[in-house]
């Protein structure tokens, strides 16, 4: 029998079966996932056969392959991973102007994650309750400048409701991964959209920035409309993501675009002549904050710190 992991307690799995029912599973036997160093090899999203046994409960017995996943590298010595959900359709990330700041850099390299695994993001500006007339400015600037690279933008106010309606059918069907830094409003937005989650809000969300409870916890919200959310504190992109420093431009799509123009294959955009995304910069088609996190994506992977910090 085929079904989906909803939840995932450590040792318990709960699997939601094609035909609509919910069995407790445990993973038979050694059963292990090939090739992923990790502390569960299954997680919350994956698609997995299970055997029905007497006592009610199930074995899981087989593994889908994954569209992608993501990753939490443990903080400690180990360096084990730890899958936090697997086969996300969409992300949204959770953006705010202020209260806190969300750095332009922190937006671009999860886009880029998420480019690398094809996943689509939607850009949601919270809190537009509380900004000033010079706030809202900023965040219309922000929105176009996303908009016009073919991401989508939404602004809503988890506090006042603003704007929410637009989210809901934007969620229906699909497994939605809700992302974006501590305080920007995730909780109280899973709250308003699915009243019976009862999350609790910020103290919670920061005791797991930390670090220092790993949890192994992890379960998928069920919306009213069919699909769910996966709320997920702390998690800056998606999947190992090493790649090349050739790679990183493919990720930053009006970038990757301008960078079909460049005289030499295997330019870096950084100081080369005839540079198509250079001359783009100068003349205002790719943003400066754009090709800033460009750059610093670049040099990280120089210096190889990208990878640790997943
Ligand atoms: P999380 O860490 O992303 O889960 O953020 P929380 O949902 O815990 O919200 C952090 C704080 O921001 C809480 O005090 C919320 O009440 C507040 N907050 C969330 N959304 C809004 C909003 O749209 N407007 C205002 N003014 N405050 C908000
Ligand atoms: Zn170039």
């Amino acid at each position: 029998m085929k079904g989906l992991v909803i939840k995932n307690t450590g040792s318990w799995y709960t699997v939601k079966t094609d035909d609509d029912k919910t069995i407790e599973s445990k993973i038979k036997g050694n059963f292990r996932l090939k090739g992923i160093r990790s502390t569960n090899p299954v997680a919350v999203g994956d698609r997995v056969d299970i055997i029905e046994n007497q006592e009610g409960t199930a074995f899981i017995t087989a593994i889908d392959d994954r569209r992608n996943y993501i990753i939490r590298k443990s903080q400690n010595l180990s360096k084990q991973s730890h899958i936090i959900a697997a086969n996300v359709d969409q992300a949204f990330l959770i953006v705010t102007v202020n209260y806190p700041h969300t750095s332009t850099t922190f937006i671009d390299r999860f886009l880029a994650s998420a480019e690398a695994y094809r996943v689509p993001v939607v850009l949601v500006f919270n809190k537009n309750d509380v900004y000033s007339d010079e706030e809202l400015r900023y965040q219309e600037m922000m929105c176009t400048l996303y908009t016009q690279i073919g991401y989508k933008c939404v602004t809503v106010s988890a506090a006042t409701g603003d704007g929410i309606e637009k989210l809901r059918p934007m969620l229906n069907g699909k497994i939605t991964l809700l992302s974006g830094n501590s305080g920007v409003g995730k909780s109280t937005l899973i709250n308003l959209i699915i009243p019976d989650a009862n999350l609790r809000t910020s103290e919670i969300s920061d005791a797991h920035n930390t670090g220092m409870h790993t949890t192994t916890f992890s379960e998928m919200l069920p919306l009213e409309g069919g699909g769910y959310v996966i709320d997920t504190p702390g998690i800056k992109g998606f999947g190992t993501f090493d790649i090349e420093p050739e790679e990183v431009c493919s990720y930053f799509k009006e970038i990757f675009e301008f960078s079909k123009g460049c005289k030499f294959s295997n330019c870096t955009h950084t100081h080369e002549p005839g540079c198509a995304v250079l001359k783009a910069l100068e003349d205002h088609y790719i943003s400066e904050s754009r090709y800033q996190s460009y750059l610093s994506m670049l040099h990280d992977k120089d210096e190889c710190k990208y990878r640790e910090a997943y």
